[in-house]
């Protein structure tokens, strides 16, 4: 009956339980839900029905039974196939919500350990930049003579010690960057650009290194250009970036063009391209050169090139946030072509 059958199932974990869907007292299907343990996986429940009792089965089936037996199929072979299917499939469906569990965890913990990581080097990023600019300010005072006279050496000296502090800011706030850009927080001042005019910027801030390395620079750049919607300081960054790139990974002598222009096969938006002549990139890389931190490897003269592997992906994220995208094509001892498109403004 079916009160036997729970005040059994109160003391004793049962591995399969065959119900009879006629019983004196309660009927099947009511029994299985008086039997379901509060467990998400209860112990799996068999129903036996009488003969053409299909919709009976299948409304069992529905509320989560098993299995169900005809009674007129009921045979020793019947019933061990279909009580091993249903442990078996109870067994794996207690492995998988075991292991969804288990993953859940420790998927929170990485999440929380992410963020403990990012708080981290947010504030320590911060509490360097103080000293850093004390330290400068400090250096650039005797370097430029203003405590005294200095010989040839010294002054080369401090002006190391100059491009040194100037490295090590730069590198704080493109942590800094990455964590605003992680949280959201990088907020786009949208203004009506002038594009040549971001691009002159991002030139002129290049032109010392464009000379210290004798690189040809071919600008082409039309006066007049579509408007686009862009926190301008933001473009000049990721350009300044792009040059920045192409300088570094291009030889003595080399060429870099730039050059912008509706996209040609986009028309609702601006491309500017960065090409270089330079050592260009190996298609194993290619895919990975956006992502944080990571440096293809490109041999001694180009190992310690003073980065950290987070431009690229800070110029992506800064794209994107813009509503366009930045791509590349690299052929490896040719040069390197990076293009970003953006959408043109409305109207
Ligand atoms: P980094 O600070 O190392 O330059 P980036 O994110 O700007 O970091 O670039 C990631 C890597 O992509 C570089 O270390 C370099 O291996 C490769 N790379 C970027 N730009 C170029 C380029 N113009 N030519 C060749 N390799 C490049």
């Amino acid at each position: 009956s079916g009160d036997e059958a729970i005040r059994l199932c109160r003391d004793v974990h049962f591995d399969c339980i065959l119900i009879d869907y006629r019983l004196p007292d309660i009927c099947g299907t009511k029994l299985m839900s008086e039997l379901e343990v509060h467990d998400s996986v209860a112990s799996p429940m068999i129903i036996l029905t009488a003969i053409g009792n299909e919709e009976i089965a299948m409304e069992a089936v529905h509320m989560g039974a098993a299995d169900y037996i005809p009674k007129h199929m009921v045979s020793e072979k019947s019933l061990h196939r279909a009580i091993s299917n249903a442990v078996e499939r109870t067994r794996l469906r207690r492995a998988i919500i075991t292991r969804t569990r288990a993953l859940e965890a420790a998927n929170e913990q990485l999440h929380r350990k992410n963020d403990q990581i990012r708080r981290f080097y947010h504030t320590v990023s911060h509490e360097i930049k103080t000293p850093l600019t004390a330290a400068r300010e400090f250096v650039s005072l005797v370097a430029d003579g203003i405590m005294g006279d200095l010989n040839d050496e010294q002054k080369r000296s401090l002006n190391y010690a100059l491009e040194s502090c100037d490295l090590i800011a730069t590198h704080f706030n493109d942590l800094i960057e990455c964590t605003r850009l992680d949280t959201g927080k990088l907020r786009l001042d949208r203004q009506i650009i002038d594009v040549r005019h971001a691009i002159d910027q991002s030139v002129t801030m290049m032109r010392g290194s464009l000379e210290a390395k004798n690189i040809v620079l071919d600008l082409d750049v039309p006066n007049e250009l579509p408007r686009i919607e862009a926190d301008a300081s933001r473009i000049v960054q990721v350009l300044s970036n792009l040059l920045s790139n192409a300088i570094k990974f291009t030889d003595s002598g080399g060429k870099i063009g730039v050059s912008a222009s509706v996209a040609p096969k986009r028309p609702d938006y601006l491309e500017i391209a960065v090409i270089d002549t330079g050592i260009g990139i190996a298609p194993n890389d290619l895919p990975r050169i956006f992502e944080r931190l990571y440096q293809a490897e490109q041999g001694e003269t180009y190992s310690s090139n003073g980065g950290l592997g987070l431009g690229l992906s800070i110029a992506k994220d800064i794209i994107a946030l813009h509503g366009g995208e930045l791509e590349v094509e690299s052929t490896p001892g040719k040069g390197s072509t990076f293009r970003l498109v953006l959408p043109l403004a409305a109207g």
